[in-house]
């Protein structure tokens, strides 16, 4: 009861890439690159085994960014002519790459990194990848002419790559869908069908993400305009409840979400956000705990998985690393609190 994981992505050591950046520069380049990603995954397998997680991710170490991460191995992708583009309904300026030609894997995106995570750990792991609403609203479109039909291009190149991880001994694949609280009404019509054509075919557990984004400035601004409640969840969920994904993460503290939206994901199992990535004060168990009790009333017991609100990548190493504690702890006392006297 009460399974712990992270959302995603942890933040950077300093010998990897810049600290504290959204797209840092790798500190390395070749051979030297290659290995300090691993050093830093290792890291992070370690921190989070020690910290008493549940489940246990690659920390997103070997990715620049979560999207262009997958991008950089796909075929009919131009990086070298990067152009800036408004994305998240123009909420910030990004320097995305574009798409000129059909798209196609190039090979495998994430062997190293998923093999690392099952020689190294026992536990349960989780890997992440990005939606394919997400991708597209991240890249400038030079050839399909069409979202949709490129949010399918990409999801057949998504599944392609699901499946190997899921050879691979990947307990849980997660799908990053942040674009799903932007495009409300596109994410209910087409984007939770192209987030099950990337699912098609597993039988690991499949999850997906959606959040408000990482604690940076232009997010915080854009949240500061969505007033006291905050329902974007009460469109998509419906959609995500009638569909195969298993697992929906969403953020609960500190955010404006009314927390009885969670009981329209019924039948899903939920990770709630219970550590809050905007700020750097990290949270005490008895929050954390607090925070899975308001839940509870919402979520059956069994289908509760604490986690955090959105990814860790730009925060300080001690912010992140107290707050793995505190959501393995929050966890641990919420058990003792709601697990077996409330029945
Ligand atoms: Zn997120």
């Amino acid at each position: 009861m009460f399974d712990t994981a992270i959302a995603g992505s942890l933040p950077k050591p300093a010998w990897l890439a810049e600290t504290r950046k959204l797209w840092p520069q790798w500190r390395a380049e070749g051979e030297e690159l290659a290995r300090v990603k691993r050093d830093a995954t290792l890291l992070w397998i370690k921190m989070q085994e020690d910290a008493g997680l549940d489940v246990i991710g690659d920390g997103e170490q070997s990715r620049q960014h979560f999207v262009h991460g997958f991008l950089e191995q796909v075929e009919g992708i131009d990086f070298a002519n990067k152009v800036e583009m408004g994305i998240r309904n123009d909420r910030y300026k990004a320097m995305v790459p574009q798409v000129v030609a059909p798209l196609r894997l190039k090979g495998r995106v994430h062997a190293t990194e998923a093999q690392l995570l099952r020689a190294h750990t026992t536990r349960r792991i989780k890997f992440t990848l990005p939606g394919p609403m997400t991708i597209v609203d991240t890249v400038a479109d030079r050839f399909y002419g069409d979202r949709v039909k490129m949010a399918f291009a990409f999801a057949e190149l998504l599944n392609q790559e699901a499946l190997a991880l899921q050879a691979q001994g990947v307990d849980i694949i997660q799908f990053d869908e942040p674009a799903f609280n932007v495009y409300l009404d596109e994410a209910a019509d087409w984007g939770v069908k192209a987030l099950e054509r990337a699912a098609q075919g597993l039988h690991c557990t499949t999850a997906v993400h959606i959040c408000y984004g990482y604690g940076i400035q232009a997010n915080i601004d854009w949240k500061a305009t969505l007033g006291q409640e905050w329902r974007q969840y009460e469109k998509v969920f419906p959609a995500l409840a009638a569909s195969s994904i298993q697992q929906v993460s969403l953020e609960c503290i500190h955010s404006h979400v009314p927390p009885d939206l969670m009981a329209l994901l019924a039948g899903k199992d939920v990770m709630v956000g219970v550590i809050d990535v905007a700020s750097e004060t990290v949270e005490s168990p008895e929050e954390v705990a607090d925070t899975i009790g308001r839940a509870l009333q919402h979520v059956p017991r069994e289908r509760l998985i604490a986690c955090t609100n959105c990814g860790l990548a730009p925060m300080s190493r001690e912010a992140a690393e107290g707050k793995l504690r505190a959501l393995a702890a929050g966890a641990a006392l919420a058990r003792e609190r709601y697990g077996r006297t409330s029945e």
